[in-house]
């Protein structure tokens, strides 16, 4: 529990970044989560390393979280610090052939500045919501290319406030997952090495990506995107379709009837919604066909 003191003393250091009882339905693409005890937006990277040393020295807990796009938040919410670096740290710098963007970039504005440059290498991601430190953390990707093979290398900011440069192979890239799932590293900004490619192939091939998207997910509704990872070789949402469960409900929580591997809230879903959900599905795969589903999505809170 973060005090009133607490409270006060990380409003002085930091005035107008940080706020309390933000509800975090307002920060995740479910529009699902209950409040954080504390949410803060630094302004930049001294400012992220601020809070977190401040947190360290008090034994409070810390969350790092980009759009959201990827989390399910428990309905009671997150306890101690939740840190936003989407508004502050969001630089894009464009160099040769290379592109250096900060954690809370949003990986559409990356992959458009590489398209305005004239680098390949991007393509894959148009249409991935979210921003650069969370893609890193998932190895986000998509169309047979994921965000890893493009690192260069990374600058980290560990837990007792000291930074780090890690190379593409010490991040430990691989399906949907890096070494920032195991180790608490946080993400401050990200070298990407690209190569030449001619602008109007690269808008065609993006455009052609979305209209792809457009056409087989239920982006109308709030989600996280895929909910399980693909087992080696299959699709998760075949998976799910072929047990039965597209369309199945529960409060508001639905197996989309377009991507059997999307859960689309359809007005006031809770986590507890998608949560029973998700096991109802887990379950039913596991007895129909005899594979075990692995969530791709992070859930976060109690
Ligand atoms: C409609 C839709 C389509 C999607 N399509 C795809 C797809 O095709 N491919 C794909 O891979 N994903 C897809 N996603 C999932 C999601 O967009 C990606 O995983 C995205 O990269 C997550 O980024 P984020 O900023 O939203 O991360 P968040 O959801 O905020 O966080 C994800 C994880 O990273 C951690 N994290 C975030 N930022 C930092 C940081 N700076 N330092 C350390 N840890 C951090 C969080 O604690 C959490 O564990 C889709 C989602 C939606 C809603």
């Amino acid at each position: 529990m973060v005090n009133s003191a607490i409270c006060r003393e990380l409003f002085n250091m930091l005035p107008g970044r940080v706020r309390a009882g933000v509800l975090m339905k307002e920060h995740t693409s479910w529009r699902i989560g209950g409040p954080s005890e504390l949410f803060v937006e630094p302004a930049d990277r001294e400012e992220l390393q601020l809070v977190v040393s401040f947190a360290r020295e008090r034994d409070i807990p810390l969350t790092v979280i980009g759009f959201g796009t990827n989390l399910l938040v428990s309905d009671s919410g997150i306890k101690g610090i939740v840190i936003k670096t989407g508004r502050g740290l969001s630089r894009i710098l464009t160099g040769d052939c290379e592109i250096t963007a900060e954690s809370g970039a949003k990986l559409t504005g990356v992959a458009a500045a590489a398209r305005d440059a004239g680098f390949g290498g991007f393509e894959f991601s148009a249409g991935i919501p979210g921003a650069v430190g969370g893609a890193l953390v998932m190895n986000a990707g998509a169309n047979g290319s994921s965000i890893g093979a493009l690192v260069r290398d990374v600058l980290l900011l560990d837990l007792e406030g000291r930074f780090y440069r890690r190379n593409n192979k010490e991040m430990e890239f691989d399906y949907r997952s890096s070494i920032l799932l195991r180790e608490h590293y946080i993400v401050v900004e990200a070298s990407f090495s690209l190569y030449p490619r001619d602008k109007n192939e690269i808008k065609s091939e993006m455009a052609e990506f979305i209209r792809k998207r457009r056409t087989t997910q239920p982006l109308s509704f709030p989600s996280a995107g895929s909910v399980f990872k693909n087992p080696a070789g299959e699709s998760a949402g075949r998976l799910i379709e072929m047990a039965g469960l597209k369309g199945m409900r529960i409060g508001d929580a639905q197996i989309s009837t377009l991507h059997a591997n999307f859960i689309v809230n359809l007005g006031s879903a809770t986590a507890r919604d998608v949560l029973a959900l998700i096991d109802r599905t887990r379950e039913t795969v596991r007895n129909q066909i005899g594979v075990e589903l692995k969530l791709e999505v992070k859930f976060i809170g109690e």
